[in-house]
C-alpha cells in the first residue's frame, strides 16, 4: 500500500546545476533551501503521490528529491498504493478534472466511501513514519483525502493539483464536488496554472507552480549525433550506419515500428511523442499530416500499449490509430510511422525520446486537454520547433510565433496542417523559434523555481 521510490542521485551535484543557471539564481536557490530548514525545524518534506514511475510527477520527484539533498534539506517521497477500485475510482476523477466524462461512471457516496477507505488504510501505515514536526505535499487527486486524514498528525499539510480545465464545464465541477470536501485543513493549495484553480478555492492560500524539467535526466542531457542516430536507427528510423553501434547506448529492448518504409534519408521527421489516449489525439495529428502536409515523414511515438496490460484504454486507442494508419493511400501511408517503444526499461525508453525529440525537426503536441505537458518542456529544452494546442500548461510554455507554433481549436485539423506545411515551405525562422524555446524553459521551467515557490507558500502561510 505504501512504498518510498529509491531516486538516483543523478542531481546530486549543485556545481552543475549552477553552471546552467548561474550563481545569481544558485544562490536564491540556496537562501529558500534555508528557508525550508528553518520552516522544518527537524522535520522532514514530505511528498506524496501515487506513483514512482512513469507520469509528470514522478518524473520531476526523481530529479527534485536528490536536489533537495544536496541543498541540504531533509525531503523524502511516499508512494501510497490502493486496489483496482481505488484507482478505477481516481482514473475517473482525473478525467472529469479535465472536464471529459473518462469511463462514465458515478462520483457518489459509494465511490467517495471506497476512495476514503483505501486512503484510511495508506494513512494508517504512514502514522507509524511520520513525526509531528514534518510537513506534507500532497501531489493530486489520487492523495487529496489524506488531507483530512493526516492533518493533525504532521506540523501542516498542502495539496497541489497538477491538472484541470480552461474553462469549467459539469464534468470538472463534479471532480471538485467530491475533491473540495477534503481541503478546509490544507494550509495552502499549488497549482500548475492559474486558470485550473475553481472559483470555490480561490480564497485559501494559493501558489502558482508549473512543473519542471531536469536538464541532467536521461531524457534531457545533452546526446551527441552519433549516439540519436543509433537511437533512431534501433527504432528503425534511421538506417543503420556502419560503427554506430560502439558508441550507441546499449539498447536491449526492441522498438516496434509499424511503417510501409522508413523515413527517406533527409526527409524532415516530424513527431508526437505521447501516451495512446483520447486526449493526446494522436490519430487527429495524422488526420492532419496526411491531408495537408506534402513534406517530410511523421512518426507517431508512444509506449508499447503490450507491455502495458493494466491500461487497456492505451490499448484501444492504440488500436484506433493503427486502424487510421492502414486506411491511408499508399502513398500518404508511406510518409508516417507508429512507434511504440517498450516500457520495461525507463532508462532505456528515455534515451530513445530524447533522441527522437532531438533528431526531430518539428515536435508537435496536438492535445485535446493537457495538464502541463512535459513534452513540449523537453522538446522546447532541445530548441525544437513545437507545434501545439493553445489548451491547458501548453499555453503557459509557448508564446505563439515567438517561441513556438499554436492552434487556438485543438479539433482544427486545417490549421495545424497549414502550420506544419508553413514549416515545411520555410515559411518559419525555425533557429530563432528553437533558440528561444529553449531561452524559455532555462527561465521558468527548471527545478530551482519549485524549491523556492515552496519556500515561498511554507514562509507565508506559517499561521495555521
Ligand atoms: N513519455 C515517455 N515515453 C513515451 C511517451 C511519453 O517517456 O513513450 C514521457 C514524456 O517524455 C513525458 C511524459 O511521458 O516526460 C508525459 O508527460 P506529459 O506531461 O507530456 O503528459 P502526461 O502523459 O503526463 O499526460
Amino acid at each position: 500500500m505504501l512504498a518510498i521510490p529509491q531516486t538516483s542521485p543523478i542531481f546530486g551535484h549543485l556545481t552543475q546545476f549552477q553552471e546552467v543557471i548561474g550563481p545569481e539564481r544558485t544562490q536564491k536557490l540556496r537562501e529558500a533551501a534555508d528557508a525550508i530548514n528553518e520552516i522544518l525545524d527537524g522535520g522532514t518534506l514530505w511528498h506524496i503521490n501515487s506513483t514512482a514511475a512513469g507520469g509528470g510527477v514522478a518524473e520531476m520527484l526523481h530529479t527534485l528529491l536528490p536536489l533537495y539533498g544536496s541543498l541540504g534539506v531533509r525531503a523524502r517521497w511516499m508512494v501510497v498504493g490502493g486496489d483496482t477500485r481505488f484507482f478505477t475510482i481516481t482514473k475517473r476523477l482525473g478525467a472529469r478534472l479535465y472536464g471529459d466524462p473518462g469511463d462514465g461512471g458515478p462520483l457518489g457516496p459509494a465511490e467517495l466511501d471506497a476512495y476514503r477507505n483505501a486512503l484510511s488504510a495508506v494513512a494508517a501505515e504512514m502514522r507509524e513514519i511520520l513525526q509531528p514536526r514534518d510537513v506534507l505535499l500532497l501531489h493530486d487527486h489520487q492523495t487529496a483525502g489524506l488531507v483530512d486524514l493526516l492533518h493533525k498528525e504532521v506540523a501542516r499539510i498542502y495539496w497541489r493539483c497538477h491538472v484541470g480545465v480552461d474553462e469549467p464545464n459539469p464534468c470538472s465541477e463534479e471532480a471538485w464536488d467530491f475533491l473540495v470536501p477534503f481541503m478546509p485543513e490544507a494550509r495552502g493549495l499549488m497549482f500548475s496554472v492559474d486558470r485550473f484553480v475553481p472559483r470555490r478555492l480561490r480564497e485559501a492560500h494559493i501558489e502558482i507552480l508549473p512543473p519542471f524539467i531536469s536538464p541532467f535526466s536521461t531524457k534531457n542531457v545533452p546526446l551527441d549525433p552519433v549516439a540519436v542516430h543509433a537511437c533512431l536507427a534501433h527504432c528503425g528510423l534511421r538506417e543503420e550506419a556502419p560503427g554506430t553501434a560502439v558508441t550507441a547506448p546499449a539498447l536491449r529492448n526492441p522498438a516496434r515500428l509499424i511503417a510501409d518504409a522508413p523515413p527517406p534519408p533527409g526527409e524532415p521527421l516530424i513527431t508526437q511523442v505521447s501516451r495512446w489516449d483520447r486526449l493526446k489525439d494522436m490519430e487527429g495529428v495524422l488526420g492532419a499530416f496526411a491531408t495537408q502536409v506534402e513534406h517530410g515523414y511523421l512518426a507517431l511515438v508512444g509506449p508499447d500499449p503490450t507491455g502495458i496490460p493494466d491500461d487497456i484504454e492505451q490499448g484501444l486507442w492504440f488500436d484506433r490509430c493503427h486502424a487510421a494508419w492502414r486506411a491511408l493511400p499508399p502513398a500518404r501511408r508511406r510518409r508516417v510511422g507508429l512507434l511504440c517503444l517498450s516500457m520495461a526499461d525507463l532508462e532505456e525508453n528515455a534515451v530513445l525520446v530524447n533522441a527522437i525529440q532531438r533528431a526531430s525537426d518539428v515536435v508537435v503536441q496536438k492535445s485535446l486537454a493537457e495538464g502541463f505537458g512535459l513534452t513540449v518542456t523537453e522538446a522546447m529544452w532541445k530548441s525544437r520547433v513545437v507545434v501545439a494546442s493553445a489548451v491547458g500548461g501548453i499555453r503557459e510554455q509557448i508564446t505563439h510565433g515567438h517561441d513556438g507554433l499554436l492552434v487556438n481549436d485543438p479539433q482544427d485539423l486545417h490549421a495545424f496542417g497549414a502550420l506544419l506545411a508553413a514549416l515545411g515551405r520555410g515559411d518559419v525562422d525555425t533557429d530563432g523559434m528553437g533558440a528561444r524555446a529553449r531561452q524559455k524553459v532555462l527561465r521558468d521551467f527548471l527545478p530551482d523555481r519549485e524549491v523556492i515557490t515552496t519556500a515561498r507558500l511554507l514562509n507565508a502561510t506559517v499561521e495555521g
